[in-house]
C-alpha cells in the first residue's frame, strides 16, 4: 500500500513522464492543498517559467491564492538559484507559504549541487526525499531524452 506522500508523489512522476521535448531531463510538479491536487505542471512547458515547480506555483495561486498549508511534490530537487536570474523555485516556495516538500532526484548537472533542501528547512519548510521511488523517478526522468550529439 501506498501512503498518501507516495501516491501523489507517483502524480509528480507521472507528469514528468509527459515531457517530450526537454534535452536533458524531465521533472514533473504536484502541489496539494487540503487533500486535493490544486495543481500540476513539468518542465519546459512554459517557456518564460521553465522549471516544473514555478509553473504548478503560478498555476495553483491562479485557483487559490492563499497556498499556505500547501505540499509540493517535485522529482528533481528545486533550484536555489537561476543562472538567468529569474526568481529561483525555493524562493517562490518560499514565497507561497508551501509547509511541505517531497523531493527524489538531485539535478547532477548543477554544480555545485543545488543547496534548496537546507535553505527550505532554514525557513521551517519540511523536506523529505522520496528514496523509496526512485527507480520509478529516474525512468520517467529520462524518457525521451535526446541526447546531444
Ligand atoms: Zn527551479
Amino acid at each position: 500500500m501506498l501512503n498518501m506522500d507516495e501516491t501523489f508523489f507517483l502524480e509528480a512522476v507521472r507528469e514528468a513522464g509527459a515531457c517530450t521535448h526537454n534535452r536533458f531531463y524531465n521533472v514533473g510538479a504536484v502541489i496539494v492543498q487540503g487533500g486535493i491536487v490544486v495543481a500540476r505542471a513539468h518542465n519546459e512547458e512554459d517557456p518564460e517559467l521553465g522549471h516544473a515547480e514555478a509553473i504548478a506555483i503560478g498555476r495553483a495561486k491562479h485557483k487559490s491564492p492563499d497556498l499556505s498549508g500547501a505540499t509540493l511534490y517535485v522529482t528533481m530537487v528545486p533550484c536555489d538559484y537561476r543562472k538567468s536570474g529569474k526568481i529561483s523555485c525555493c524562493q517562490r516556495i518560499i514565497e507561497a507559504g508551501i509547509v511541505k516538500v517531497a523531493y527524489c532526484l538531485d539535478d547532477t548537472l548543477r554544480t555545485p549541487l543545488s543547496d534548496g533542501p537546507s535553505i527550505l528547512k532554514g525557513k521551517g519548510i519540511e523536506v523529505i526525499q522520496m528514496n523509496q521511488l526512485k527507480e520509478i523517478c529516474i525512468r520517467e526522468t529520462y524518457k525521451n531524452i535526446k541526447t546531444q550529439g
